[in-house]
């Protein structure tokens, strides 16, 4: 049988509450039963992207708050959590300006690999990682949620349900400074370090205001990285205007990386354990990561719910391949082509890699049946 996805669409027919997308998702969790996936009574991490100074089109506070709610009349024990994308105490700082708290939220909120970001578990992900480390918050629970707001990545093409519990489920800084079982190491599978070109470079210093742990400096006008610091995360050369800064990269090798991520988080669950929920609003092009927000590249188109992780990025993939481009985004003036979802077109890379390879390690279908229910 195939697996279902269900959506509602961000259109209103009325000023009824039951009308507006806020309504829909209320009704749509109390449909979609929970409690077929959460044992009562035990601890559940709502995983998400807080986001990032800057970065302020994560998913709203009240929706989140919608899914705690429906978690506690399992009844279970939500908390919010992500792994470390800058320093565990500034991350927090993050998720609270943008309105992620224990009193907005009515649970608490956490890092999933601790405030150091490296209380992790080593899980064996596949050929191409080997051992990665799991977020010990993520890895010791027996179910979980994944609240995925969907946008673009600069590598992965698609920020959906794959990526977030790969990425965002691995550690950046696994004890001991050990970036190679770490998130880095998806960035850095073709070579160990960036490569700076002088020629290039105009010393602009983008690159060091935005690595999130200090990690560069000039001396000398010269670029230098302390690897003993440098969790690989990639973002001083994604920043870099003038490419002066390059991350040697196969998009094949980076996808089999991302899939074998999830691979390693979802192997730490029981099967039918994990709900994803799939939010396509407010859609910009790059990660939550980066220290902006841009204007959406098309138009919501609502949310996503399903047990299966490849069904439910698939499908988003399928939407947005029928999307227009919106005005004064950066998609505006891409053509569409068949087959092809926005984001693929936006970063000139197949999002849907990520996903066959997802599907190879038997993590979910491309199959999948979808039901538009609101
Ligand atoms: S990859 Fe670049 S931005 Fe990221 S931690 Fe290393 S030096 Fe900093
Ligand atoms: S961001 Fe690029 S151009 Fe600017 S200082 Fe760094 S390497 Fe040089």
């Amino acid at each position: 049988m195939k697996p279902k996805v269900y959506q509602i669409t961000a259109q209103s027919k009325s000023f009824a509450y039951e009308s507006g997308l806020m309504g829909k998702f209320e009704k749509l969790l109390k449909e979609f039963d929970l409690k077929r996936f959460i044992p009562e009574n035990e601890l559940v991490p709502l995983k998400m992207h807080l986001g990032n100074t800057g970065a302020f089109k994560t998913i709203r506070p009240q929706f989140v708050k919608k899914v705690v709610d429906a978690v506690k009349q399992v009844p279970a024990k939500p908390f919010v959590t992500d792994s470390v994308r800058v320093p565990g105490y500034e991350y927090l700082e993050v998720a609270k300006e943008a309105g992620y708290t224990h009193l907005t939220l009515d649970a608490p909120v956490i890092m999933a690999d601790g405030i150091f970001g490296n209380d992790s578990i080593p899980v064996y992900a596949g050929e191409t990682l080997g051992e990665m480390s799991v977020a010990s918050a993520i890895h010791d629970a027996k179910s979980m949620v994944v609240l995925s707001h969907v946008k673009g990545h600069i590598q992965a093409v698609l920020g959906g349900a794959i990526k977030n519990i790969s990425m965002g489920g691995i550690s950046a800084a696994p004890r001991g400074g050990d970036w190679n079982h770490g998130r880095g190491k998806m960035h850095f599978l073709m070579g160990e370090i960036m490569q700076w070109d002088e020629t290039k470079c105009t010393l602009c210093l983008d690159c060091m205001h935005v690595c999130p742990v200090g990690a560069i400096t000039f001396p000398d006008n010269a670029y230098v990285v302390d690897k003993g610091k440098c969790w690989r995360c990639g973002r001083c050369a994604r920043v870099c205007p003038t490419e002066a800064i390059e991350v040697p990269v196969s998009h094949e090798i980076f996808m089999k990386a991302v899939a074998e991520g999830a691979n390693a988080v979802l192997k730490t669950f029981e099967p039918g354990r994990v709900v994803y929920i799939n939010f396509l609003l407010e859609m910009q092009p790059e990660c939550d990561c980066m220290p902006l927000a841009d204007p959406p590249v098309a138009q919501d188109q609502g949310i996503l719910i399903s047990h299966d992780p490849v069904a439910i990025d698939t499908a988003t993939l399928d939407i947005l391949s029928r999307v227009s481009p919106l005005p004064d985004s950066r998609a505006s003036g891409l053509g569409l082509k068949e087959g092809w979802d926005i984001f693929s077109l936006l970063h000139k890379k197949d999002g849907r890699l990520q996903l066959v390879e997802a599907e190879k390690l038997g993590l979910g279908s491309s199959r999948y049946e979808l039901e538009v229910v609101g």
